[in-house]
């Protein structure tokens, strides 16, 4: 080899570098059959380093020769290639095994040649992808060094860019991974693989490390070697060296790489919520590129602030926020559990809810009405015990949940009997609970919850304030309820709902003086429903209210049909609700029906009970007036039952008292009945009100009751309530004869 006048290098020892550490060394292979080349070259480079980092050659005298090493050898920089060896072109025949059949893409090759004359042809360079061609002769140490610094710089930094390429791949991959981890531990241990990964080494000899403000710092997850002290505090691990690298993460809140030892990453997202990891890298990860690391720390931290996102979702999800306490989804779901589990119909739910939380938060506002609630939950949380769950199930009303078939509930009773602080002041709150047990519920969790709302329901309706427990029975009845009001809906709008009519007897005479129009419901399917058990409920739903009215038009209709048939004196007496009553159109509407069928008022009666027109007042007496101007008759309906007084009664300037059945059944029998029949008789004389006997159902009650001075009456004695049809034909074959004595 020619040793140029230019050479400004320092020989340095004449042996050779012991074999080297790879891993920190460029490799350099050297493909030549001249000895002297590879003496040379090696002379000349000796203890040189290139980019940091000295230099380890390879040696290879011929083309088979380099076949062999390459098979075995990973990580070579550069290879100077003599051109010329086996063959003419043996080298340039390796240049494309080495890039095809060995796939070295990245090791950089600088060819020689000690034959001026031969040069590779341009797209030989083009597609091996070679970095220099040089004459042997040419390459003096200087220009040997230059060649090879450039060659090498070129090799880190296509090393730099693969590394950063499989890394950001391995960031996209991972983060997708990270975020679906649940809770803080997964979540570390999965940076923890993402992190080794990255810097391709095992996932092990890694500790990840927290820090809550101020606290001191948690082992949250580890793995490898490090595995024991993971949930530990941070001080547990024996290692100072590696202590001290995490520590000064967290605090300077940054990457600490320590050359030979490892690197901890800090990955911040918030003020007091601070994560370190520590990989043992054992070497300096130059060839990954710092900015990838803060890629990765960066996807870190926003993947962090992710998990906490879906972990505070979760929570909202399943937590009251503002009395801490589980909500209404989290009991209902521990309900299911429960009811699913093989014993598990046994437990008790009470539902608890505060009485006029409405008015208190309307009245004091809504911070007060906040603090109540906290009072109220931490009082039940205080006062049932460790054993009870208790939830915040509704705005103002909490479940109790004791899995215990035995569970007792006394605890509930004087709960409140001492006063709450709320916001200084000493207030006394006042709860009413409904109690059922799970052996009571025929379903799943929101049955027994919906169960508890019904007893709950029921004790607010007995008593604000009490405790009610519930029992099956209960809620079918209700459900009944519910049920048939809805059908009932229907049948209004299908036409199941229709008209019977039942005589009024005059009892001195026999002669049929009136009617009373009574509704019937006959279902699809051919069932009766008595009106005692639909019309409470049509009331209470207001639907008394288009039903009424029907009613109303339809028994103005048959007494003009009766009119018209020669019975203009037979009057029509028609229920009506109170509810009907209290509607403001109430008026309008019967004067609507009166005229739209043509019917003389002087033929229609409202039946109103007793105790709703003794209730209602002075309103009631004012609406009778009205009533009376129009023309229509007013008759007392239940009479006896209600708790009339005789300077109301005589105020109401009412037509007719119908005296109740209870009473007449009681005539001739051992009970007080006939008595107070007899004492309504008195009163109606006294007054000069009409009287008539309902629910007559023997002669001898008939003659009993013209015997205390009752002069009609009504009930099966006479004839059972019958069809329209049936009725005119009734009307007609008693009109014209003696009467309806015992006609029926
Ligand atoms: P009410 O107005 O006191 O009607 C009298 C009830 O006694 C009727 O029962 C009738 O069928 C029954 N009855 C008549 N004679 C006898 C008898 O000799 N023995 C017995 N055991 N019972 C007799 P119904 O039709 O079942 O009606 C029950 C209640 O339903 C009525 O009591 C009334 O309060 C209400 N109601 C019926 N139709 C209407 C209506 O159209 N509107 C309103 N608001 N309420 C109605
Ligand atoms: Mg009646
Ligand atoms: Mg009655």
């Amino acid at each position: 080899m020619n040793r140029p006048d230019d050479d400004l290098l320092e020989f340095a020892a004449e042996t050779p570098p012991a074999a080297a550490n790879t891993a920190a060394c460029w490799k350099v292979a050297i493909v030549d059959d001249d000895d002297d080349v590879h003496r040379s070259t090696e002379l000349s480079l000796a203890n040189t380093e290139i980019l940091g980092r000295p230099l380890a050659f390879l040696h290879a005298r011929s083309a088979a020769e380099a076949r062999a090493l390459f098979v075995g050898e990973r990580d070579i920089a550069v290879i100077l290639l003599d051109v010329v060896m086996e063959t003419q072109d043996a080298g340039l025949l390796l240049v494309d095994e080495i890039r095809h059949r060995f796939r070295m893409q990245d090791v950089r090759i600088i060819l020689r040649t000690g034959q001026p004359g031969y040069a590779p042809e341009l797209e030989a360079i083009r597609d091996y992808d070679i970095n220099d061609y040089r004459n042997k002769s040419e390459l003096s140490r200087t220009r040997l060094y230059a060649a090879l610094t450039a060659a090498i710089r070129a090799y880190q930094q296509i090393r730099i860019v693969n590394a950063s390429r499989t890394g950001l791949a391995h960031i996209v991959r991972g983060s997708a991974e990270l975020l679906r981890s649940e809770g803080l531990g997964e979540f570390a241990a999965g940076v923890i693989t993402q992190m080794a990964g990255l810097l391709g080494l095992p996932p092990e000899g890694l500790v990840c490390a927290r820090r809550d403000a101020g606290a001191p710092c948690e082992v949250i997850a580890a793995a490898g070697r490090f595995d024991h002290v993971s949930r530990q505090p941070l001080a547990s691990l024996q290692d100072a060296g590696i202590r001290a690298t995490l520590e000064r993460a967290l605090t300077q809140r940054t990457n600490v790489l320590e050359p030979g030892q490892g690197i901890a990453l800090y990955f911040g997202s918030r003020p007091g919520r601070d994560l370190a990891a520590y990989v043992e890298t054992g070497y300096p990860a130059d060839e990954l590129d710092p900015t990838l690391l803060e890629v990765f720390c960066a996807n870190v931290s926003v993947c962090l602030d992710n998990i906490e996102l879906v972990q505070r979702l979760n929570e909202y999800s399943y937590f009251d926020p503002l009395v801490h306490l589980p909500n209404r989804r989290q009991l209902l779901e521990l309900l299911d559990a429960h009811l699913n589990e093989r014993e598990g119909r046994r437990g008790v739910l009470a539902v608890v809810d505060i009485d006029h939380f409405g008015e208190i938060n309307g009245a004091f506002g809504y911070h007060y009405g906040d603090a109540l609630l906290k009072g109220v939950a931490a009082r039940i949380v205080a006062g049932c015990g460790p054993a009870a769950r208790v939830a915040r199930v509704g705005s103002d009303s909490f479940g109790v949940f004791w899995s215990a078939h035995d569970a007792d509930v006394s605890c509930l009773d004087g709960l409140f009997s001492e006063p709450l602080e709320v916001e200084g002041d000493s207030i006394i709150v006042s709860v009413t609970v409904g109690v059922v047990r799970l052996d009571d519920v025929g379903g799943d969790g929101s049955e027994a919850l919906e169960d508890g709302y019904l007893a709950l329901k029921r004790a607010k309706q007995a008593e604000r304030g009490s405790v009610a427990r519930y029992n099956r029975g209960v809620s079918e009845e209700i459900r009944g309820r519910v049920n048939l009001l809805h059908n009932l809906r229907g049948a209004f709008g299908a036409n199941e709902l229709f008209l019977v009519f039942q005589p009024q007897i005059d009892l001195a005479t026999g002669r049929c003086v009136g009617a009373e129009a009574l509704l019937r419901w006959r279902t699809g399917d051919g069932a009766m429903i008595p009106p005692d058990r639909f019309i409470p409920l049509a009331e209470r739903s207001g639907l008394i209210v288009s039903i009424g009215e029907w009613v109303l038009r339809r028994a103005c209709e048959e007494a003009a049909r009766m009119a018209r048939a020669g019975h203009a004196s037979v009057r029509m007496a028609v229920n009506v609700s109170v509810i009907q009553f209290r509607d403001p159109h109430f008026l309008g509407r019967l004067r609507a029906a009166i005229e739209d069928s043509g019917v003389s008022p002087r033929q229609i009666e409202l039946e109103i009970t007793e105790s709703v027109a003794m209730g209602e007042g002075d309103r009631m007496i004012e609406l009778f007036g009205r009533v009376k101007a129009m023309g229509l008759d007013i008759a007392i309906d239940d009479f006896g039952t209600g708790f009339s007084s005789l300077s109301q009664l005589q105020r109401m300037n009412v037509d007719r008292l119908k005296i109740d059945r209870a009473f007449i059944n009681d005539i001739g029998g051992a009970g007080k009945g006939g008595d107070i029949a007899g004492l309504v008789c008195g009163l109606g004389d006294r007054l000069g009100i009409e009287l008539i006997a309902e629910g007559i159902e023997q002669a001898e009650q008939a003659g009993r009751l013209q015997a205390m001075g009752c002069q009609l009456g009504q009930g099966y004695h006479f004839a059972r309530p019958m069809p329209a049809e049936d009725w005119r034909a009734w009307l007609a074959a008693h009109s014209s004869g003696s009467g309806a004595q015992g006609g029926c």
